[in-house]
């Protein structure tokens, strides 16, 4: 299995471009969630959304851009294919007319300080230097980021084609004045989200549905706020333990005792009626030479209860992911958790909680190393 984070260390800062004028106010965010998603770039910070009118074609509708710092061990062609990957997902298709309208352009602006040359392609982007487009984004996410060929600082090569060219405006002064009346535009309030267009879509069409209006005031910015938080409560989906664990675990050569983590808080989501279940997980494990941090168990239970899950497959994971980390003598992980389904719902007694449990190693073969560690989740 590949150690995203670990490579990362080794990584390479560099900005990506994003430009859309299709459905450009899906686009840019969708956009922007599939390099948050992506195992190998490690974004850092989203610049707000620009506006431009098309260059080179009369009556094209205008561009939305954006711009992106992330990190990155993939090489230069590496990431360009990447990107292309990314955009073939959202409809793109690259055209002969450089001009012609596109869902997404996902471009390399810097790489590092590489100035480099392939085939058709040059870094720096060409453009970083000559476009306001291009440069106002880039400098809102790196201002002191130095232009590899000439020196100049994004923020002065900014505020130099800004003001020659006064067509490019930041979309939120576009915002300004012109009232909206749907909730697309909630998009571009801040900079930093992440979220997924089509599940805003999806849930404002599931409030008209059950006969809400999603207009009326209290409603409006809901789908986003949904959509947002579905977006956290699902990271389990795009985070490994691998990456969670990465760095964290030590020698402890001669440490046989048990090592018991108590009262670990989760929080998840039931897989039958995507309704919260949330507990706490009770964790043991006999080192064989290998330990780990200790809030490292939290985020290891966070990469699996972030998701859609049955308690019982959530318990087994965990006991694999420690198994699998430290190769200790055994593992055992015990869950007691509250079904929201359950209890909202008055299927069952409400106050009741679920009890799982995972034993694996000594813990399963040994019955007194099983009760010590029983003995111990009771005291
Ligand atoms: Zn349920």
């Amino acid at each position: 299995m590949s150690n995203a984070h670990a490579a990362m260390r080794n990584g390479v800062d560099v900005v990506i471009g994003l430009g859309s004028n299709i459905d450009r106010d899906e686009n840019i965010p969708e956009g922007v969630r599939q390099l948050h998603r992506h195992a190998r770039i490690e974004v850092k910070r989203v610049s707000r959304v620009y506006r431009s009118p098309a260059v080179g074609v009369d009556d094209a509708p205008e561009f939305h851009n954006a711009a992106v710092l992330a990190t990155t061990d993939l090489e230069p062609t590496q990431l360009r294919n990447e990107l292309r990957e990314l955009e073939a997902r959202q409809g793109r298709h690259r055209a002969k007319d450089r001009n012609a309208p596109r869902t997404i352009d996902l471009d390399i602006v810097y790489y590092g300080d590489l100035v480099a040359e392939f085939n058709g392609w040059r870094l720096p982007a060409p453009d970083a230097a000559t476009a306001a487009h291009v440069a106002l984004p880039v400098a809102e996410v790196a201002p002191d980021w130095r232009h590899p060929e000439t020196g100049v600082a994004t923020k002065t090569l900014a505020a130099t084609l800004a003001s020659d060219e006064s067509m490019v405006h930041s979309i939120v002064e576009a915002q300004l004045s012109s009232p909206h009346t749907n909730s697309a535009h909630s998009a571009f309030d801040s900079s930093v989200e992440v979220y997924s267009p089509r599940v805003e879509a999806f849930v404002r069409a599931q409030l008209e549905e059950i006969g809400e209006d999603p207009d009326r005031e209290g409603l409006v910015r809901t789908p986003l706020r949904v959509a947002k938080t579905l977006d956290f409560l699902t990271s389990g989906y795009h985070t490994t333990v691998e990456e969670v664990v990465n760095g964290a675990i030590f020698d402890a050569d001669g440490a046989e005792g048990m090592v018991t983590v108590k009262g670990v808080e989760f929080y998840s989501m039931c897989e039958h009626h995507m309704l919260p279940f949330f507990g706490q997980v009770t964790l043991a494990y006999l080192p064989k030479g290998k330990i780990i941090g200790l809030s490292k168990i939290a985020r290891v239970v966070e990469v699996f209860a972030r998701r859609l899950q049955v308690q019982e497959r959530m318990t087994n994971q965990i006991a694999d992911a420690i198994e699998n980390s430290l190769a200790p003598h055994g593992v055992a992980v015990i869950v007691e958790a509250k079904h929201l389904c359950m209890m909202m719902r008055g299927v069952q007694k409400q106050e009741s909680s679920m009890i799982t449990s995972a034993m694996r190693g000594t813990f399963q073969e040994n019955a007194r190393t099983r009760s010590e560690f029983l003995e111990l989740v009771r005291s």
